[in-house]
């Protein structure tokens, strides 16, 4: 099995993929089935997301406003947020978090304002969260030292005494496509120090592409892995197994899986 721990599958115009296969040589192939959790960015997607995970059996949604979104969003959100993670199959708390680089720093107070609201929602809900967090650690780190919720930092290319501090709070760390890139030495580096304990798999879909590709593929998790398998001297299978392992803990998908 794959689980694609964070990916934008409204950016996909048709059915997801129902599995992936890896080689284990030139003639024999494995078939992994594959399932994805959808991020959503503002309230304005949160009905598209559902209904993909009420529609495609081996997808599952996250609600939440994305730092980019929230000037954007209306005082009823949080009611609404409410409403749909207790009525609504909603597995996270996701695309959330903190994004203070020149373009989008103009809205720190509101963004700081916006994550903390979401956070406690979601630990009312015991929900996981996926974190979106640019240039703004310090500031997730207190936040989240305060909140007692869990889940993962999509696409962290940090230093690892940064991916340490996430990991010691109960995250887990995401790994795309970004990873192929020869001068990503700092990410190696991380999925070096971690193994195969704290790391998730993700594409990041559609907004992170494999060179020379010009586009993404859900697919691409295959190649993730493979290069983890690389950096790590191990299987892909191995690597796949334990990543899989790591995003239903972090994500507490194992009850719903069964249900799906
Ligand atoms: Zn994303």
């Amino acid at each position: 099995m794959i689980i694609d721990s964070h990916c934008h599958l409204d950016a996909l115009l048709s059915p997801p993929p129902l599995s992936f296969s890896t080689s284990l040589n030139d003639r024999v192939h494995v078939k992994h089935s594959v399932y994805f959790i959808t991020m959503s960015t503002s309230p304005l997607d949160w009905r598209n997301q559902l209904e993909r995970s009420q529609t495609f059996e081996n997808v599952f949604c996250a609600l939440g406003v994305h730092p980019w979104y929230v000037q954007d969003i209306d005082l009823t959100y949080l009611v609404q947020l409410e409403r749909l993670f207790m009525t609504e199959l909603v597995v996270a708390l996701g695309e959330v978090g903190l994004d203070f680089t020149p373009l989008y720093k103009e809205s720190r107070t509101l963004q700081l304002e916006i994550l903390v609201e979401q956070l406690a929602l979601a630990r009312r809900f015991e929900k996981p969260v996926s974190l979106h967090v640019r240039k703004a650690h310090n500031e997730m780190l207190e936040i989240l030292s305060n909140t007692a919720v869990k889940g993962a930092v999509h696409g962290l290319g940090a230093s690892k005494e940064l991916a340490q501090s996430y990991v010691d709070l109960g995250f887990k760390i995401g790994v795309n496509g970004v990873l192929k890139r020869d001068n990503a030495r700092r990410y190696h580096e991380l999925v070096r120090y971690f193994g195969l304990d704290y790391l998730v798999l993700e594409t990041d879909f559609p907004h992170v592409k494999i060179a020379p590709s010009e586009v993404s593929f859900l697919s691409d998790i295959v190649l993730v892995a493979e290069k983890v398998a690389s950096i790590l001297n191990t299987s892909v299978e191995n690597v796949l197994e334990k990543m899989t392992l790591n995003t239903q803990e972090a994500f507490n998908l194992s009850g719903v899986l069964n249900g799906k």
